[in-house]
């Protein structure tokens, strides 16, 4: 039973290792994927790096917006459990797709996974968080392992499928995406075993048809979505239009749900965590350069020594902010314990603005690079993962913290919701993220390599400023946005 799950001795809940694994899979398809995204569209299909940067937007930002979708109707219908085997089927089924022909069908699989992808993402975190009673203490910690398994499975995926994809086949890259999400869908089966009712059907009580026939609904209603968003992610015109209306549409839900709540407090802890959600799509605005200026960067401009190796930069961009989030994840964990014990642990929001100010000094040193380059423009790797290591500590002052604090403030009829609030927050950051990418492009694709490293870098040291600004603002905010939270911390 629930009481059974959530009175775990010890520090962590065994189900949390299994959810570790199943997540893992899932971010090695998503990140694998994602890594190989800009550098495809620029290789393969010839798209400009303007297109290419709008375009890895457009679709980062439609996978991240279906978790919204998917956390609503895991919470009125699937339920978590039915959700995630749905989502997965789909994401094997799309990488399966381009894996047989990437250049036919491409945009139809990525089509797939970002419905499979919105069905499962959010889900997984959820359940997470019902693995924890409120207020118990161990909750920040375990959702710290998590984002490491997250970042094992980004790591590997990451890194893997671009090598893969650029020294072998696109097929061959696309074909590992679809086999580890078959793994982690096995893992998952057998991890519901252990879950007791967490996930489990919210609408258990009605009878068996009323029930089939509201689930065949949900899942006739995501493959029709499927030709719409094939063709939205074709004309980024159509993502424009998206994003102008899933966002004030997701709004006005929240406070139709969020004015149904009676207690005051409730509604006040809502609110926290909107507004905490509302600072973090700069962050990943900023963050997210990642997958698309900042891989195009690292395909042009940058040499291949790292330390004492010779490394793909690309690889080097994919996998150095996962490797170092597995490696600091657990000493972060200890400088906020060795805080507390002083009673010096700073609170969420301050932690979200110390996100914000560590992102800043990453983007910084992006902007640096520029002072180590050669005569052709090829600069500094080791510079430019010496950046990433930043972003990363940013990364872990915000990200897993926002995860945990999400599950803490959200009542449990909203939970799903919630959660895909917070994801669709990371969509418009993925948006934004692929416009700034865009307008820091060099217009004229045969400058040289040194202007285009001007062009970038230069972009990066106003994404910087504003970093530096949110941080700030953020700190100020602070005792207010506390106070909402009613005890939360
Ligand atoms: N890197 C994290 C993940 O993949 C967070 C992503 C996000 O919220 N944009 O889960």
């Amino acid at each position: 039973s629930l009481e059974q799950i959530q009175n775990f001795g010890g520090k962590y809940p065994k189900q949390l290792w299994y959810l570790f694994l199943v997540e893992m899979w899932e971010r090695f398809c998503f990140y694998g994927m994602r890594g190989v995204l800009a550098i495809f569209m620029v290789n393969e299909l010839l798209l400009s790096e303007k297109n290419a940067n709008l375009k890895y937007g457009a679709i980062q930002a439609f996978v991240y917006a279906f978790t919204f979708v998917g956390g609503i109707f895991a919470d009125k219908i699937l339920g978590f459990k039915r959700s995630l085997t749905f989502g997965a089927i789909l994401m094997i089924l799309g990488n399966g797709l381009i894996a047989i022909d990437p250049h036919q069908f491409f945009y139809f699989g990525i089509a797939l996974t970002i419905i499979g992808t919105g069905f499962f993402k959010p889900n997984v975190s959820s359940m997470v968080g019902e693995l924890y009673k409120e207020g118990d203490a161990r909750r920040d910690a375990g959702f710290g392992v998590f984002y490491s398994g997250i970042n094992i499975g980004a790591l590997l995926g990451g890194a893997l499928c671009v090598w893969l994809g650029k020294e072998h086949s696109w097929n061959l890259a696309f074909l590992a995406a679809a086999i580890v999400m078959c793994i982690g869908l096995v893992i998952f089966t057998f991890t519901k075993k252990y879950l007791g009712p967490i996930g489990n059907s919210p609408i258990a009580n009605l009878s068996k048809g009323a029930q089939l026939s509201r689930e065949i609904m949900v899942y006739i209603g995501a493959l029709i979505c499927i030709p719409l968003i094939f063709v939205m992610v074709n004309n980024t015109r159509y993502t424009d239009l998206f994003m102008y209306i899933i966002g004030p549409l997701a709004l006005l839900y929240f406070f139709v749900q969020m004015l149904k709540e009676k207690e005051g407090k409730v509604r006040q802890q809502l609110i926290a965590a909107l507004v905490l959600i509302l600072f973090s799509i700069l962050f990943f605005a900023i963050f997210e350069q990642a997958g698309g200026s900042l891989a195009l960067f690292a395909n042009k401009n940058l040499n291949t020594s790292l330390l004492f190796f010779h490394i793909d930069p690309n690889v080097v961009n994919n996998g150095a902010n996962s490797l170092f989030v597995i490696l600091f994840s657990p000493l972060l964990g200890l400088a906020w314990l060795g805080m507390a014990k002083r009673k010096l642990e700073p609170n969420t929001v301050i932690k979200f603005g110390l996100g914000f100010l560590f992102l800043a000094i990453g983007y910084y040193i992006f902007f640096g690079t520029r002072w180590f380059a050669d005569s052709h423009g090829k600069t500094s790797l080791n510079i430019f993962t010496l950046a990433y290591l930043a972003v990363t500590i940013g990364e872990l002052c915000l990200s897993p913290i926002g995860l945990s604090m999400i599950t803490k403030l959200s009542p449990k009829h909203l939970g799903g919701m919630m959660m895909g609030l917070w994801f669709l927050a990371s969509a418009y950051g993925q948006y934004v993220a692929g416009l700034l990418g865009a307008g820091m492009s060099s217009p004229d694709e045969n400058a040289s390599l040194f202007d285009k490293l001007l062009a970038y870098t230069a972009g990066y040291q106003q994404l910087a400023l504003y970093s530096v600004a949110a941080g700030f603002i953020m700190i100020i905010l602070s005792p207010f946005i506390k106070r909402l939270m009613n005890g939360v911390n």
